[in-house]
């Protein structure tokens, strides 16, 4: 049995992912919470990333300095009681698969949205990932000091593009420069902001009844009369708070704040740790493992080659999902059927890398991985064989056919493709019945294109030929007695293998996609495969 003290520790996780579209604010926005959370002194250390974040030659500059780039994958920090995992879903070019399978390991996502620019692209593809795994997404409304869109359209915009139902836990009190403060709609009061030293501090907030007559002072009477007409409005119109649909991922509990100017932010922090769940019992071949369990247990999303290109060594992510970890513990390595001792474990607290002596269900800890793991494996204390449910494979929207440039290194060069493909950063397939020579790799973010170029030599030696495809469409096909010969495609489509030898087509546009299913009634083309 764990002692109540373990029980608490798993009770105070708060395990999430912050998803946006880049420039939405999701920076600003984590450098606030790690201010509040005491873990930084001024607002502006994460930043430091940020510099080296965008293109391709920086990614060179990323790998020499990776240690920045893996510390900025994961943040732990305390905040009044709880213990906060923050996962970074990178944005920009080194978008990727890595970003979609880091939401494997939250709990919940907090979605930011710019208040002037809407619902954007990259937050509807990550939406989508959090709305498959069903996990609580919380929406921060960003940017509120500037004008933008008027709230009611947000929400609509919110509901209508992503298929969520949303219930506003606060209403703006003005825009942009009038931007006030919010009207807190759970304790029924009115929270106005007073300054906060341009974001650096916290600042003071001003609070009463929507009736009080103060605030006709202090706002003027035409805000004030608009924000109770808005409140009314909601009341009336609006969807109910349901925390059930909140768990569930099927309404989003919405915000409105300013990450820049510090309006909202701690109000947000406090209700979203005190309505996002602690880490929940997760599915497995032997059924869901409660996180309470005696039995550590833990999956590996994701998987990060370190610093020392000589060594080839990496570093495994591992999502701990039940029992206590303990550095230098034997553990079960589940799909190799091994033993492994966990001796270097790490942790990344705000900005620094430490070894960690402990851990708990909910966090992420960094482990050597001497090129033995895969991303999805599970790791156990006891003998029970437990897999977590597979991570998926997700959609690559970018294909190109490559050679080694000489044919004398075939051998490294099907080396390097090996570990880049159990990495994770590339997807491989491969046209039935031609040889190995000729692969087509397939990524998420076309950067990975570069930094698969610029692996390849540095680390294997070898120079590749590459040349881009015209496909943008995957789909997984799903079909009794599947028989390419017998399977009617269009001109401009592409039968391809899987690593696993799975039938996949790819496809150059989605008129392509619905003739092949019209022309093929009994297969089931999916997007995202489940690794095996
Ligand atoms: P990210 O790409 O989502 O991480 O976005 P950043 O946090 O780097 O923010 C992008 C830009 O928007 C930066 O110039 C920020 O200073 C600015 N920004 C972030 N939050 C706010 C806000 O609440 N108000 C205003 N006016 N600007 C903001």
């Amino acid at each position: 049995m764990h002692t109540t003290d373990f029980i608490e520790k798993v009770k105070k996780r708060r395990t999430f992912a912050i998803i946006s579209h880049p420039d939405a604010g999701k920076t600003t926005l984590t450098e606030k919470f790690l201010l509040y959370g005491g873990a930084i002194r001024l607002a502006g250390s994460v930043k430091s990333r940020r510099s080296q974040k965008h293109a391709v030659s920086d990614w060179m500059e990323i790998e020499k300095q990776r240690g920045i780039s893996v510390t900025s994958s994961v943040l732990q920090f305390n905040y009044n009681d709880y213990c906060i995992n923050i996962l970074d879903t990178p944005g920009h070019q080194d978008f990727s698969e890595d970003t979609y399978r880091t939401l494997m390991a939250a709990d919940s996502a907090v979605m930011v949205i710019d208040c002037a620019k809407g619902v954007e692209d990259q937050t509807k593809k990550l939406f989508q990932v959090c709305k498959m795994r069903g996990i609580p997404i919380f929406t921060f409304v960003n940017k509120m000091d500037r004008m933008g869109k008027d709230p009611f359209e947000l929400m609509e915009e919110v509901e209508s593009v992503l298929g969520i139902r949303s219930y506003p836990m606060n209403w703006p009190v003005g825009q942009g420069r009038d931007f006030k403060g919010v009207f807190n709609r759970q304790k029924s009061q009115v929270e106005l902001f007073e300054g906060s030293n341009h974001g650096q501090n916290l600042g003071e907030i001003v609070t009463g009844s929507l009736g009080d007559s103060k605030f006709n002072e202090l706002l003027g009477s035409s805000l004030h009369n608009q924000l109770i007409n808005d409140i009314e409005l909601l009341d009336m119109a609006g969807d109910e708070f349901d925390m059930d649909k909140i768990l569930s991922g099927d309404l989003t509990p919405v915000f409105f704040g300013s990450a820049l100017t510090n309006f909202g932010v701690q109000p947000f922090l406090e209700s979203f740790l005190d309505l996002t769940p602690p880490p929940a019992p997760r599915i497995s071949n032997n059924g869901p493992i409660d996180p309470a369990s005696e039995n550590f247990s833990g999956f590996i999303f994701k998987i990060q080659a370190n610093m020392n290109p000589t060594h080839r060594d990496r570093i495994a992510f591992l999502r701990i999902c039940s029992g206590k970890f303990e550095k230098g513990m034997s553990v079960n390595h589940v799909q190799e059927n091994k033993k492994v001792r966990l001796a270097q474990p790490q942790q990344f607290m705000a900005q620094d890398r430490v070894i960690v002596e402990e851990a708990y269900p909910g966090d992420i800890i960094g482990i050597h991985d001497p090129g033995i793991f895969r991303i999805g494996d599970t790791l156990c204390q006891d003998n029970s064989k437990v897999k977590f449910e597979g991570i998926p494979s997700f959609a690559p929207e970018h294909f190109a056919k490559i050679y080694a440039k000489n044919s004398l290194k075939r051998k490294q060069f099907q080396k390097g493709i090996t570990q880049l493909a159990e990495e994770g950063s590339i997807q491989v397939f491969k046209r039935p019945n031609i040889g190995i020579e000729e692969l087509i790799v397939g990524v998420v973010g076309s950067l990975q294109f570069e930094v698969l170029e610029y692996r390849l030599k540095n680390e294997y030696g070898v120079d590749i030929l590459m040349e881009r495809l015209p496909y943008r469409y995957i789909r997984w096909v799903d079909m009794e007695g599947f028989d390419p010969k017998n399977f009617s495609i269009t001109m401009d489509t592409m039968i391809v293998v899987d690593e696993d030898e799975d039938p996949v087509l790819i496809f150059q546009n989605e008129w392509s996609i619905n003739m092949v299913k019209e022309r093929n009634p009994k297969a089931i083309l999916k997007e995202i495969s489940l690794r095996k």
